[in-house]
């Protein structure tokens, strides 16, 4: 449980840090909260040479709104989104997942960056973010990039973030009119993660007819995914109880989903069905 001997820096801007990187791209790795890099280190799963750590980089941990969207800093905690009364009012989803993420220590360490840029195939923010559609903002010594949820995540442990880019923000618009919002998981008993998880964002007319969705699932496959075909089945129709329904049975589709000790295969298919209607009734019935 020891990691292998690595160098240590601290930088204070960002553009300090891109340069480190800039120098170092496969041999160094940003070290946000920690809470996943560290343990990876113990375990000699990841043996960086340098730990570029950018928690004392003023101005990387902020929630604001500009330019139509709500603007979240890569090093923004789980616990500062969990408690963001403002969120909690314009895009409740975000302190709704942050919330059931990990425990107290974790959310008061743990970064929405570092979560994403790490892509855990059980991780809670990747489903919010893939619903929500939103943006990540990736710079590095050659410029800034905006690359959409949907192309982000590509693989377990894999994101679009090419080596010597730091995610520096994340952008997301927040629904307007008639809407609702869900998240809902199972967790692992003793970390956490999401067994299943399933994060909804839906807009309604007054009639209860749905006219935007974005579902996405978590835990269930190697990587989060956004459930299309589960969108597909209840867009411009009257959220009821059966179409609600109809539309979760379709929560894997496409997808292969993955069987471990805590859930095969069949169970786990069968969680992602109830948890997609489970929080698709929930988003509904807030949006009236
Ligand atoms: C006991 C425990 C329970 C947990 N339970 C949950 C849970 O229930 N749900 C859940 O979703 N998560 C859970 N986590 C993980 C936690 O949310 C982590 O905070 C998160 O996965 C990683 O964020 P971090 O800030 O700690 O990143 P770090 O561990 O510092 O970094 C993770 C990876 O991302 C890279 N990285 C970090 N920031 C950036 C950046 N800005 N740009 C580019 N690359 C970057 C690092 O180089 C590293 O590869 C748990 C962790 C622990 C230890």
């Amino acid at each position: 449980m020891i990691p292998a001997q690595f160098d240590y820096v601290t930088p204070k801007t960002l553009d300090e840090a891109i340069s480190l990187l800039g120098q170092h791209p496969d041999e160094a790795k940003i070290l946000a909260g920690g809470h996943s890099l560290i343990p990876a280190m113990k375990l000699r799963l990841a043996m960086p040479q340098m730990l570029i750590d950018i928690g004392r980089i003023k101005d990387l941990a902020y929630i604001r709104e500009e330019s139509g969207q709500i603007r979240i800093g890569a090093m923004t905690t789980h616990y500062q989104l969990e408690s963001s009364d403002r969120l909690r009012e314009i895009c409740p989803l975000l302190p709704e997942c942050a919330a059931q993420i990990g425990d107290v220590q974790v959310r008061n360490k743990g970064t929405i960056g570092g979560s994403l840029a790490h892509s855990d195939p059980a991780g809670d923010w990747p489903a919010a973010i893939v619903a929500l559609g939103a943006e990540i903002v990736a710079v590095s010594a050659k410029g800034e990039r905006t690359i959409n949820a949907a192309d982000f995540f590509v693989d377990m442990l894999t994101t679009a973030l090419e080596p010597g880019e730091i995610l520096r923000e994340i952008r997301i618009v927040a629904p307007s009119g008639r809407f609702g919002q869900s998240y809902m998981k199972v967790p692992q008993p003793a970390s956490g993660f999401a067994v299943a998880g399933v994060a909804v964002t839906l807009t309604c007319d007054a009639g209860g007819v749905c006219h935007s969705v974005g579902v996405g699932v978590t835990g269930v496959a190697s990587k989060v995914y956004r459930a299309s075909a589960v969108e597909q089945a209840i867009l411009r129709k009257a959220l009821d109880a059966q179409t609600v329904a109809g539309a979760a049975a379709h929560a894997t589709d496409g997808v292969s989903v993955n069987g471990d000790l805590y859930a095969s295969e069949a169970y786990r298919r069968h969680l992602a069905q109830v948890y997609v209607r489970r929080a698709l009734e929930a988003a509904a019935a807030r949006a009236k």
